[in-house]
């Protein structure tokens, strides 16, 4: 497939924010791409060229790729750096280059999708020495063939930031459009299903999210599919060292609400304050997952040998929740405290000895060359009480109670908070492992915190689809006449609908803009906001000396004034509280 139709997609993605009109571009772009083309089609339309979880990246500078320009198209480093400041972006100061080149030149070969997708690959791939010359060398050969639209792309991608709008949903959906007879009214906006139903649709849609849950691959789905059609994604299962969707919990008010939504008897594990690591053990290797799949084997290599001595199995796979400790103390460490061991890239063994991990594992979903994704939650849990041998600090199973005793059960969970722990999870015994959220199986039990309300007194503009509007909103809590920074909210605001939107919000701060710096601005303090959040942390980076844990905009308080903002005094009486 010629490089050209893929562009012609981007920029049609790129003039539409209708999520049916995404979906019927990208569907139509699959329907004509060929079996040879679909796995770098998918991958591209991604602006990826290795699978999204695969630890190999794109990873090129900006500096670099304008250093590739100012070769390709002859002209002064000045003016590309010129240029690039005036637009704010490369890929368009790359289109307006080639744009002037070409009057000049005419020498040029068509770029097909497989030598975009193979020049940018390889250039991922280099290493060593004379690396910035071959890189140079791998953009200039597609820049100098491009013509100004291709060149504006294959720059974003090359840079990252191909930012099309395109959600895992998306591409999904125009899947299943390929497989099911799926009828787009343009002018409604709507599907209808003239030799099918919306039923039958829905089934579809969900076979092609099970087969992406367990490849995070949409290459692999995409090309199953056009292999044998949906029968194709029977063959799309689990594999030893591809990280598979972790299942997640929805939140219960309290353990009634719990047991009667997984059942009664239902196995209650303590919810520990770590970090979700997907451990797959093949070929006497090791390969360790975040829960977005991030691959961080490399930062926690020192967990190799506890798994060879205290976990049997030649191959297997384990979802466990890695807790930080202090090794002086042995006392269990906040998330936060660990978190900086998963992006770690430097003085990896020294951090491995000052904030050690222990394994708490609480799932398993392959061992010896099975797949337990379709085993009674019970008989998983049974599976690694046989297989682990635990070994304190080192790996050990979730505590657990089996019970539909209210009694126990509170008990059980005031003994989990009192320990410092996160809460419960409570789990149906009788449920397999399913990927998602809302896939019935585990809540959550964890006490809840009271909403704050706090003042805006600043904000970022956008980025990309958001240049005009403010999109970050930075929080205050009053102290005598001032506001304190406490964080900064992205979540909660609608992109649109009748409910409070970036656009809204938007045209009540502008008037209040005080200063500008870059996309920064900081804006008088009058605005109230209801803000939840999952926990308050002490934090250096904020004027408060502290900062909120997912925060989450609930709405405007246009009831409240100014002075009813949080102050001080409350954060720190609920900071002391949830420690208790
Ligand atoms: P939270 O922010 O409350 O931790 P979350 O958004 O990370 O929630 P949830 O679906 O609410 O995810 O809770 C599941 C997470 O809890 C898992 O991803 C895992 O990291 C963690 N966890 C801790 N203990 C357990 C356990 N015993 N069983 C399953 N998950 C556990």
């Amino acid at each position: 497939m010629d490089y050209k139709e893929l562009v012609e997609t981007y920029n049609a993605l790129d003039n539409t924010s209708k999520r049916l009109e995404k979906t019927n571009i990208i569907s139509k772009l699959i329907k004509k791409t060929g079996k040879e083309d679909i796995i770098e089609v998918i991958y591209l339309l991604q602006g990826i060229v290795f699978p999204i979880w695969d630890e190999r990246k794109i990873g090129m500078g900006s500096k670099l790729a304008a250093k590739a320009l100012v070769s390709v198209v002859g002209v002064s480093n000045d003016k590309v750096v010129g240029l690039w400041r005036k637009e704010g972006d490369l890929g368009k100061v790359a289109e307006i280059l080639i744009t002037n080149k070409k009057q000049r030149t005419l020498h040029r070969q068509k770029l097909t999708v497989k030598k975009v997708f193979e020049n940018i690959r390889n250039l991922a791939l280099l290493e060593g020495k004379g690396t910035v010359d071959k890189k140079i060398r791998l953009i200039s050969e597609l820049l100098s063939s491009a013509d100004p639209k291709e060149a504006r792309f294959i720059t974003k991608t090359l840079l990252d930031k191909l930012r099309i709008g395109i959600r895992e949903g998306i591409i999904r959906d125009a899947l299943a459009w390929t497989v099911y007879d799926v009828d787009y009214d343009e002018k409604e906006n709507k599907i209808h299903f003239k030799n099918g139903s919306r039923e039958e649709y829905n089934k579809v849609v969900a076979k092609i999210q099970h087969a992406y849950n367990l490849t995070n691959d949409f290459g692999v789905v995409a090309a199953s599919l056009k292999e044998k059609g949906l029968k194709g994604l029977e063959y799309v299962s689990v594999t030893l060292g591809k990280p598979i969707n972790p299942m997640l919990a929805i939140k219960a008010d309290d353990i009634k609400e719990a047991l009667s939504s997984v059942g009664k008897p239902a196995l209650f594990d303590y919810k520990l304050d770590g970090f979700r690591l997907q451990i797959h053990k093949f070929n006497n290797k090791y390969v360790f997952f975040t829960r977005r799949l991030e691959n961080i084997t490399n930062q926690f290599k020192e967990l190799i040998p506890i798994l060879n001595k205290y976990v049997k199995g030649k191959n297997y796979i384990l979802d466990t929740e890695a807790v930080g400790y202090d090794p002086k103390t042995g006392n269990y460490l906040p998330f936060q405290k660990v978190s900086q061991r998963i992006k770690r890239k430097y003085d990896i063994e020294k951090i491995a000895k000052e904030l050690p991990v222990e394994i708490t594992v609480f799932d398993v979903i392959y061992y010896n060359n099975k797949n337990y994704m379709n085993e009674k939650q019970e008989n998983r849990r049974k599976l690694i009480e046989k297989i682990v041998k635990e070994k304190d600090k080192k790996i050990v199973l979730t505590k657990k109670l089996i019970s539909s005793d209210i009694k126990k059960i509170e008990k059980f969970y005031d003994d989990a908070l009192r320990k410092g722990h996160e809460g419960l999870i409570a789990k149906n015994l009788n449920k397999e492992y399913v990927s998602g959220r809302r896939v019935g199986g585990w809540v959550k039990l964890k006490p809840v915190m009271e909403p704050l309300q706090l003042v805006i007194i600043g904000a970022d503009w956008g980025e990309g689809k958001r240049t005009t509007w403010l999109s970050s909103f930075i929080l205050g809590c009053k102290k005598g006449n001032e506001f304190l920074e406490i964080g900064k909210v992205g979540t909660g605001i609608k992109e649109k609908g009748d409910e409070l939107t970036f656009k809204k919000l938007t045209k009540i701060l502008k008037p209040l803009i005080e200063s500008e710096k870059g996309r920064h601005v900081m804006i008088k303090p009058k605005i109230l906001v209801e803000v939840s959040y999952e926990e308050i942390q002490r934090s250096p980076t904020y004027g408060s000396g502290y900062a909120l844990r997912f925060p989450r905009l609930n709405g405007l308080r246009n009831d409240l004034r100014l002075d009813d903002c949080d102050d001080m005094a409350r954060i720190e009486r609920l900071y002391k509280k949830q420690k208790k």
